[in-house]
């Protein structure tokens, strides 16, 4: 069937690739960071903003394993806790209740870490007046968006409300979230479908817990919104298959960790 220069060669295997949700971020951000946090010299750094972002989804993660295993923290434990992820245990719990009241002095760090501190309280305090089973916290999924690609990610928290099945995303960035954000916003999207891809039908209800106002919003997720994350990651996959990576030179430059290194960048050689 086939001639002397027509033998079948071997089909390509493509190694699937895993991308995490936090690589979909980071890449859209942009992707010369992304590749520069993925080398094994230049690990990922954070900037101070995103440390405390970190601090703050730990806090919530902590409150909410305490009450999954059928522990309702006292606001005493909880400002704490926060004390000990914050400040080392060195400001006591009592600094950390007056803290939410003062004015900063010590500039934007300070008066992010009031914002997070005032916004976890106030979501503790509405958890405690809910009527909810915590089903699950930091689930990890594992999703196949096609025979090359498969994205990861985790649900912060999975609430039971009266029966209905909440999916809980925290937000933790110090910027306004504009109704662009709670429409199009990809992590929220990846929640649905996540606990679709397991449970066969999408959860009751997504919620957004805004960690530095402490307001809490539900969005609607259908199957019809999957189809934009999917495209984002299959176009991620393919712009990372094709190497074209890039500088994208921006307002958060000035605090990107990666800037010296992003400053000597003059392209790939291969
Ligand atoms: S300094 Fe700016 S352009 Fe360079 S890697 Fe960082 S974010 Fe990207």
């Amino acid at each position: 069937m086939f001639g002397e220069n027509m033998k079948p060669g071997r089909p390509e295997v493509i190694e699937p690739m895993e991308l995490s949700m936090e690589d979909l971020y980071l890449f859209k951000q942009c992707p010369l960071r992304w590749r520069l946090s993925k080398t094994e010299l230049h690990m990922r750094e954070r900037t101070k903003k995103e440390e405390l972002a970190d601090k703050a989804k730990e806090m919530i993660q902590w409150y909410y394993t305490r009450r999954m295993e059928g522990l309702l923290p006292s606001y005493d434990q909880v400002k704490r806790h926060f004390s000990d992820l914050l400040y080392g245990g060195k400001i006591d719990s009592r600094q950390v209740m007056r803290m939410q009241r003062v004015k900063p002095e010590r500039g934007d760090i300070v008066n992010m870490e009031q914002k997070l501190i005032k916004g976890v309280l106030e979501m503790v305090g509405r958890d405690r007046a809910k009527e909810a089973t915590v089903v699950a916290v930091s689930k990890k999924y594992r999703v196949k968006i096609s025979d090359t690609l498969y994205l990861t990610g985790e649900i912060p928290v999975v609430r039971d409300v009266e029966g209905q099945i909440e999916l809980v995303w925290v937000k933790t960035s110090f910027s306004d979230a504009s109704e662009f954000y709670y429409l199009t916003d990809m992590g929220l999207t990846f929640l649905q479908l996540a606990w679709n891809s397991v449970k066969k039908q999408p959860a009751q209800r997504v919620v957004v817990f805004d960690a530095v106002s402490g307001k809490e919003r539900a969005v609607i997720r259908s199957r019809e919104d999957y189809k934009r994350l999917v495209e984002i990651a299959k176009m991620t996959e393919a712009m990372i298959r094709q190497n074209l990576i890039m500088p994208r030179e921006q307002k958060g430059c000035n605090s990107c960790p990666k800037r010296m290194l992003c400053a000597q960048w003059k392209g790939w050689k291969n």
